[in-house]
């Protein structure tokens, strides 16, 4: 008669159950370097300064409601989202043939995305980085997908293994779909030269592989909002159809609005209007409509020359300060003298640093000096602040060594 009892655990989600350890150790030096959000020099979420201002706006405004908003999305916010992607000059907008809908956060964009690619489209493929972002293969799986992995990271050169990533692609299976990280790859945050992107598009075309973005950090990796979406903007140019899940988690601090977008790039404006059909079908019967609040932010931002000035300036902000961590601690392990080579710390971009720390070292780290980090030995860049960053470099250095 008991329908739940013989319910297995459902295995931990490894970066929510470091955050719990975190919050529950009362030591007074404990830092946590595992979740992947900004933190300010004080070790604080940051509200940017221009969310703050248009939701005080908007707390003030009375004509603002809680309807529901059409199943697409809000469309000011599409539109604008799509044009922070591809370049407000995008010949594939002028062509109507992009279009987009909103989403639960990337990670709704990514499974509406893989959902469509599946049903609609019939793939059944899937190929991911190794490492990559584990909710890229828990995604994939919980659809159904064979999903494949394609080399990524050298773990001695402590960089991109390029060669095994083009012939991983090479041998797959015409059809199947291809997750990229558009810019900041998480975790190991080693991007792929603008020579390579092109030697991977080829290969991509050649082999008939769908190109699926994941842009999670537009800004976090130069700094520069359109450098950033440089991979997308080529494939579009080379005449890719494609999907880009966008997310605002990150580059605008609006984690828990779940602020995303999912565009998609088409042949022409017809095939256009017939996938916007389906994909809004998928999320109808997925969420039936997204949340109003970060989207009409976002919104508001991306349409107000002013508002985008200071955003983008915001990004820089966090950028930079990321960077400024990778050469503070870049510095203190070379004057430490701690053993091995530092320098993919300062070589690598955007929010993480894959430092090679082995699970040994990790466990190390976490048990005497509870500095929490993932197994894999990422770290969150900002996590660091000038007032703990001498301890964490000690104690790495008495890790290693
Ligand atoms: N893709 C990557 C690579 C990410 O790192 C993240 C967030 N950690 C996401 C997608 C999902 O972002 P969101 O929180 O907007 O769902």
């Amino acid at each position: 008669t008991n329908f739940f009892s013989d319910v297995d655990l459902s295995p931990p989600i490894e970066v929510f159950a470091l955050t719990q350890a975190y919050n529950d150790d009362p030591h007074p030096n404990k830092v946590n370097l595992g979740v992947g959000a900004y933190r300010t020099d004080e070790g604080k979420p940051w509200v940017l300064p221009v969310v703050k201002t248009v939701e005080n706006q908007m707390a003030a405004d009375p004509t603002l409601n809680h309807e529901y908003l059409p199943i697409a999305g809000l469309t000011d916010y599409v539109n604008a989202s799509i044009r922070l992607l591809l370049g407000a000059d995008s010949p594939a907008i002028a062509q109507n043939r992009v279009d987009g809908c909103q989403g639960i956060g990337g990670t709704g964009c990514i499974r509406v995305g893989l959902d469509f690619l599946y049903k609609i489209i019939g793939c059944r493929v899937v190929y991911v980085s190794t490492p990559t972002w584990g909710n890229h293969k828990g995604i994939s799986k919980a659809i159904g997908y064979d999903v494949r992995e394609y080399r990524y990271w050298d773990n001695d050169k402590r960089g991109l293994n390029f060669e095994g990533y083009i012939n991983d692609l090479k041998a797959a299976p015409s059809g199947a779909v291809v997750l990229l990280h558009t810019c900041a790859h998480n975790p190991t945050g080693v991007d792929p030269s603008k020579e390579q992107w092109a030697k991977l598009a080829e290969v991509i075309k050649e082999k008939h592989l769908f190109p699926f973005f994941d842009c999670a950090y537009q800004g976090f990796a130069t700094g520069n909002l359109e450098a950033d979406a440089w991979p997308v903007r080529y494939f579009v140019e080379q005449g890719f159809e494609l999907l880009c899940a966008q997310s605002y988690s990150k580059n605008f601090g609006l984690y828990n609005e779940r602020t995303g977008n999912l565009t998609f790039v088409s042949s022409s404006s017809d095939v256009c209007m017939k996938v916007k059909s389906q994909i809004k079908t998928i999320i109808r019967q997925t969420w039936s409509n997204s949340p109003n609040h970060g989207c009409r932010i976002v919104s508001t931002v991306l349409n107000n020359p002013s508002f985008y000035e200071e955003w983008s300036r915001d990004v820089k902000t966090m950028a930079e300060r990321i960077l400024l961590m990778r050469q503070r601690l870049h510095e203190k392990l070379k004057a430490l003298g701690t053993p091995g080579n530092w320098d993919h710390i300062v070589k690598q971009i955007g929010m993480f640093s894959y430092t090679g720390l082995n699970p040994r070292q990790v466990d190390f780290l976490v048990k005497q000096y509870h500095i929490f980090l993932l197994k894999s030995g990422r770290i969150n860049m900002c996590a660091l602040t000038t007032k703990n960053l001498d301890y964490v470099a000690n104690a790495i250095h008495e890790a290693v060594t």
